[in-house]
């Protein structure tokens, strides 16, 4: 992430409060300003320079149909702070991509899980929900047999499951189809 694409992302999470940052890629004491602010009100060390945690934090802004929360480990804090895993940015923009593909609620049924909580729902051992890199969705009024044939189309070197009710899809870096209907 570039200094110009971080202000702007500043700008979009700060926006209708302050004066937006001109997007020049030069951290002068306004943007690290902006900075501490965000940092303040996401709950990061507040020291006023973007590094790998607080850019992290920014990128949910590029996604405006998706929030962090939304992929919150499901074991409800028994087994983990709720966020075992960093959500892999292109499982995010994909998302986003099947979200303004059929303008309707992308429902996030399971996002990340930490390994007790992958156990508990018979996850698989190698799943990418422990990484980060896996969703499983619902598309608000469409069917999951349309929502498939979309997915299958755009997500070319990840994996495809179809479930009866919902689609898994994941980034794991190769193709992979499969049909868990019956399970
Ligand atoms: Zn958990
Ligand atoms: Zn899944």
């Amino acid at each position: 992430m570039d200094n110009k694409v971080m202000q702007g992302l500043l700008n979009t999470w700060d926006k209708g409060r302050t004066t937006p940052l001109v997007m020049d890629g030069i951290i002068g004491p306004l943007s690290r300003e902006k900075i501490r602010r965000f940092q303040k009100e996401h709950g990061l060390v507040v020291d006023g320079i973007a590094g790998p945690i607080t850019k992290y934090e920014l990128m949910f802004y590029k996604y405006k149909d998706f929030e962090k929360s939304e992929f919150k480990c499901k074991c409800g804090g028994r087994f983990c702070n709720g966020y075992p895993a960093k959500v892999e940015e292109s499982l995010l923009k994909q998302l986003q991509q099947i979200r303004n593909y059929f303008g309707k609620p992308v429902i996030i049924t399971s996002g990340i899980r930490c390994r007790t909580h992958n156990h508990n729902v018979a996850g698989a051992d190698t799943s990418q929900h422990v990484h980060g890199k896996a969703a499983d969705i619902k598309v608000q009024g469409v069917s999951p047999d349309l929502v498939y044939s979309y997915a299958n189309q755009i997500n070319r070197d990840g994996c495809v499951i179809r479930y009866k009710t919902f689609n898994h899809i994941d980034r794991r870096g190769y193709r992979l189809r499969l049909d868990y209907r019956n399970r």
